[in-house]
């Protein structure tokens, strides 16, 4: 080995540990930051070897690809508000999984042009196709998944569920012909004249199972489908490692295909929800039931609350437990949240922050908006170590969260909540809910919550009832 490439691994060995302390980092919400910067130099470590790599034969293309992919990404950091960072997300893998395709594709053409240029040069072995195959595979069906994903989400493509009959049997066929075609790619020699039609055969239906399998999955549930996705874009970009012979990218692709795996079944768990019930339940349509669904609430009166009545509660409230919810992030309102809870501290009284493990539309949606806003990290706890205090706080003030506080997750079996643990929030003192209307919330479906007699809803838009609250407190 020459003193280049003992320089280059050892680069992709230092960039690989980088990658694993920035996923142990970003497990605790004070350390994922300095987990962030981490993970972030790993990457420039990691880049830095591969362009010492001997294999280059011309920095020109490099530096249009590097000037013009800083940009994007610097303008995307800058301008792009947190509410549409699951979107951002979901674009990023399909260009991930299209760099991973794209090398696939080029690696299989050269060796294919080379042995049909002169018969004298080898076919690709069983073992290379495995992992070309897997690569391309993973790869044309996340690409479509995740620009299908962000359409949905951004609003291109509609949300809602798109369904019909036989969907489910055809996604799994179309599925099992992908995974069929690999299989004869791997078992025929790649030097057979049909060998490169079975290749973009199976590209090509890789790309239609994408669309295909994101269709009847609701623009909520999209943030399990993006992290499966991530999964994908993990495990080919780990068989574009075997296939280049690259160990970082096998490593940063393992890491990126287990991490993504792991966090859509901590996501499915957290929403009590099976992987396959997202996958193939098609929630959010008309199977979730309309907002009729759940306890029933039929002959109960709701109780609005005055923004100076509300003010009343929370200025002399001694415990004070704040429930974030998708509608703090949608009314951008966390700075509002922070101010009246430092109000509320003024005089005396404590203010803890619930997190849900699903409330928002990401995981640690609340954790990045609360911190964003300087909330102390000590205050933000977690359900389990919450749910215990709620009888003893004056006041739960639940900020645009809906299902996260759905007493039906507990006692209705018909619920198609039910199961779901939630945040005990009708056991507190009284319950004050900042919302604009008697919309339900991603669930669909009634929250008898709003119907609790201890329960008061301040109706307007989160931020605009917070920044009045603050006033009012202020003023108290
Ligand atoms: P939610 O149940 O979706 O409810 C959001 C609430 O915010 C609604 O009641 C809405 O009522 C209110 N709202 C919207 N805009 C508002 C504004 N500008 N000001 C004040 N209120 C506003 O939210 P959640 O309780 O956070 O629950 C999250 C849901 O998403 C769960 O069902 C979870 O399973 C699902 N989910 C989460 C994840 C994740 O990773 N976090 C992933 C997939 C799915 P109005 O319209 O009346 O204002």
């Amino acid at each position: 080995m020459d003193a280049r490439t003992i320089f280059i691994q050892i680069a992709y060995l230092v960039a690989s540990v980088l990658f694993i302390l920035g996923l142990k980092g970003m497990t605790a919400p004070d350390k994922a930051r300095s987990g962030m910067g981490l993970a972030a130099l790993g990457m420039l470590v990691a880049v830095v070897g591969t362009l010492l790599s001997a294999e280059i034969v011309g920095f020109g293309w490099i530096i249009v690809g590097l000037v013009v992919g800083s940009a994007i990404g610097a303008a995307i950091s800058i301008w792009m508000p947190m509410t549409a960072v699951p979107q951002r997300t979901a674009i990023s893998h399909a260009f991930g999984a299209l760099a991973a395709t794209l090398v696939g594709i080029e690696h299989y053409h050269f060796h294919m042009t080379e042995f049909f240029a002169s018969h004298a040069a080898e076919g690709l072995s069983h073992v290379e196709m495995a992992a070309l195959g897997f690569e391309v595979m993973f790869g044309s069906l996340t690409i479509t998944g995740s620009f299908m994903a962000f359409g949905k989400l951004q609003g291109f493509i509609p949300s809602a569920p798109i369904t019909y009959r036989f969907q489910n049997q055809t996604n799994i066929g179309l599925f099992c012909v992908a995974v069929l075609l690999f299989i004869a790619l791997v078992a025929i020699p790649s030097t057979a004249a049909i060998h490169p039609v079975l290749f973009y055969l199976m590209v090509a239906v890789g790309i239609v199972v994408g669309v295909l399998i994101v269709l009847p999955i609701g623009g909520a549930d999209m943030p399990v489908v993006i992290s499966l996705l991530n999964s994908y874009a993990g495990l080919a970009s780990s068989a574009t490692g075997f296939a280049l012979q690259n160990n970082v990218l096998i490593i940063a692709g393992a890491l990126d295909g287990a991490s993504g795996f792991i966090l859509s079944i901590l996501m499915s768990r957290a929403m009590n929800r099976s992987f396959s019930n997202v996958l193939f339940g098609a929630f959010g349509g008309a199977a979730a039931g309309g907002a009729a669904a759940g306890e029933s609430t039929e002959g109960k009166t709701v109780r609005s609350i005055t923004v100076d009545d509300a003010a009343i509660q929370l200025a002399y409230a001694r415990h004070v437990i704040v429930i974030p919810g998708y509608g703090m992030a949608l009314a951008h309102a966390q700075h509002e949240v922070r101010e009246l809870a430092e109000q509320i501290e003024e005089r005396g009284g404590e203010v803890k922050f619930a997190i849900h493990p699903v409330a928002g539309r990401m995981p640690g949606h609340m954790n990045v908006l609360l911190a964003e806003a300087d909330v102390p990290y000590d205050k933000l706890c977690e359900m389990d170590e919450i749910n215990g205090e709620f009888p003893r706080a004056d006041v739960a003030l639940v900020i645009g969260a809906n299902d996260v506080v759905n007493p039906a997750a507990r006692n209705d079996p018909g619920s198609p909540i039910h199961g779901m643990p939630i945040l005990n929030a009708d056991e507190a003192k009284n319950v004050i809910v900042l919302k604009r209307s008697m919309n339900p919330g991603f669930a669909g479906i009634e929250n008898a919550l709003f119907y609790n007699p201890k329960c008061a809803i301040l109706f307007g838009d989160a931020k605009g009832s917070l920044a009045k609250l603050v006033q009012a407190v202020k003023a108290a």
